[in-house]
């Protein structure tokens, strides 16, 4: 049976709690223990699918189709552990099906309370798959004294109270703020937020403490005094230049040994660190710089971008440069000449997104990649758009346009090259939508297979012709329009396996161009890096020692 790990937040928000259990997942991991890693968020919308990217940055979506938490990402690409439905639950799913069931009558005519009914809720979540792994480390969004957070803390407190004893450890991150004028780290916060969980019954057994500077032994040795831990529970999180560098900065404060003392664990083996000392290493030291414009509309909030963002740096890793990305908004072409802005660049990658805003933009930076011949890589909306550039100034569809775009104006103004699926297959099952569904959870998402044409340059990328991407969209190119679109150079290198639904699309004479209606960010990984990325970026490297 698995041994918990619970890492909860006080002081503020964005501490960095996603990536410390991360790095601490892969810390075990590398001693040889298995691990799976679980997001706990106190909102109450019921999935993060309908939030605002400004809002909550990236919608990260598993294999098994679930919209969920970006810090899933995070778990994923420091651990290689495929995130599942099961590891992502906010309050307003737990209340969700906490109301299902009283409908349903399950409850038998109990008065429903948030204890026992939705603390059970949350408990049963927490346990699922708990004989499959080693560690199951669970991350409690927000922070602690939050209103929306209290049924969650309520919860790990009783979980752990039910488990034979020694069988779950706390981890709280906080905050060291270092005041300039008094030239002091400070420790009054950390301990203030002590005391809100030990208020709820929460006694931390390891605090990590974030500062911009180093801890003295002073301080750490005060943190221990007023928080009831031991001096070596007290680890330091300095601010890093990589996020990748976090496994080797915890291991090296002690972070893993010290889980692992709270556990008793007195036999586990010395860590293998080899792998992040050599994702490291191409990071320190990378042999020159590329630049790659990203075109999309959330380009504000780098988080709304943040897989994307990832898989280019493991492209970078994986051909030794550095990639510098920088975020153009798409509005600007739509007043402007694109060259102006592009020039300079040597790729561009338009991302995926939501909405007729920005969009005639991403189709002029499509059609400068495509004449400039400048590598491109477009992501489910920036395929769509590098289709309808071509429909538009070479097919003979001068007005090709998205359906999405026409129901969003409630009238027909394009000849729909990208129509709204309403039909498809899943595994061995028909999957069906109408335009009038609701928005959370209806477009075609999670997992899906793809069969690539032999000869195509993206069947030399991925050095097979079956492969399997995450999805997440409503709207499809329309296959009506292969053979004319084909006839201009454009080519349908990767199909669905019924044939039906066009999954790639790529220019035949063009160094580099390649549109996919998937997300290939979301399998990125720094020790595995994307096919796609990696081979984007040496394209992107090879046009940078022209230049
Ligand atoms: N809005 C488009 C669709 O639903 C593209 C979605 C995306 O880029 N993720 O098909």
């Amino acid at each position: 049976m698995a041994r918990f790990i619970f890492v909860t937040g006080g002081v503020v928000s964005s501490l960095g709690k996603g990536l410390a259990s991360a790095a601490l997942g892969a810390l075990l991991q590398a001693r040889g223990f298995t691990v799976r890693l679980r997001k706990l968020d106190p909102y109450l919308n019921v999935d993060p699918g309908t939030m605002s990217p400004f809002e909550h940055g990236e919608v990260f979506v598993t294999d098994d189709g679930a919209e969920t938490d970006l810090d899933l990402g995070h778990y994923e690409r420091f651990t290689g552990v495929a995130a599942r439905r099961s590891d992502s639950v906010s309050s307003g799913r737990i209340y969700s099906n906490v109301l299902e069931k009283e409908r349903r009558g399950d409850y038998l005519g109990k008065t429903i309370q948030v204890i026992p009914h939705v603390t059970n809720e949350i408990k049963d979540f927490i346990a699922i798959g708990e004989d499959e792994v080693d560690f199951m480390l669970c991350e409690i969004g927000g922070t602690v004294g939050d209103i929306e957070g209290l049924p969650f803390f309520e919860a790990i407190r009783q979980f752990a109270q039910e488990k034979p004893r020694g069988q779950c450890v706390f981890v709280h991150l906080t905050l060291l703020p270092w005041l300039g004028t008094s030239g002091e780290l400070k420790t009054k916060p950390t301990q203030h937020s002590v005391k809100e969980l030990r208020s709820i019954g929460l006694a931390p057994d390891i605090l990590v403490c974030r500062s911009e500077r180093p801890i003295p032994q002073k301080e750490r040795d005060k943190i221990a005094l007023f928080c009831n831990v031991r001096r070596e529970d007290v680890i330091a999180a300095a601010d890093l230049k990589s996020i990748y560098e976090a496994p080797l900065a915890y291991h090296r404060e002690g972070l893993d040994q010290a889980v692992l003392d709270a556990f008793g664990i007195d036999d586990a083996p010395e860590p293998d660190l080899s792998r992040w000392e050599d994702i490291n290493d191409r990071i320190v030291n990378a042999e020159g710089e590329v630049k790659i414009a990203i075109v999309g509309k959330y380009t504000q909030l780098a988080d709304a971008y943040k897989s994307i963002a990832e898989a280019l740096t493991h492209g970078g890793m994986a051909n030794r440069v550095k990639v510098r990305i920088e975020w153009i908004d798409a509005e600007i072409f739509e007043s402007d000449d694109a060259a102006r802005h592009l020039e300079g660049f040597h790729a561009i990658l338009v991302p995926g997104g939501f909405g007729e805003r920005g969009t005639e933009g991403k189709i002029k930076a499509a059609q400068f990649a495509r004449e400039k011949r400048v590598p491109y890589l477009g992501i489910c909306l920036g395929m769509q758009m590098a289709v309808i550039e071509v429909a538009r100034n070479l097919a003979g569809l001068p007005d090709a346009g998205s359906e999405e775009f026409d129901q969003d104006a409630g009238k027909k103004r394009f000849t729909p090259v990208v129509y709204h699926l309403k039909e498809w297959v899943q595994g061995n099952r028909m999957e069906s939508r109408k335009p009038s569904d609701d928005k959370g959870g209806t477009m075609r998402l999670g997992a899906y297979s793809a069969i690539l044409a032999k000869g195509s340059k993206v069947a030399g990328i991925y050095g097979t012709c079956e492969i399997e991407e995450r999805h997440r969209h409503r709207y499809e190119v329309d296959n009506k329009y292969r053979a004319q679109l084909e006839k201009q150079g454009l080519m349908f290198s990767g199909m669905s396996p019924d044939g039906r639904l066009p999954e790639i699309v790529e220019w035949k004479d063009h160094p580099w161009f390649i549109g996919v209606q998937f997300h290939p960010e979301l399998k990125s990984k720094p020790f595995a890096p994307h096919p796609l990325f990696a081979d984007f970026v040496r394209a992107a490297k090879e046009v940078s020692r022209l230049v």
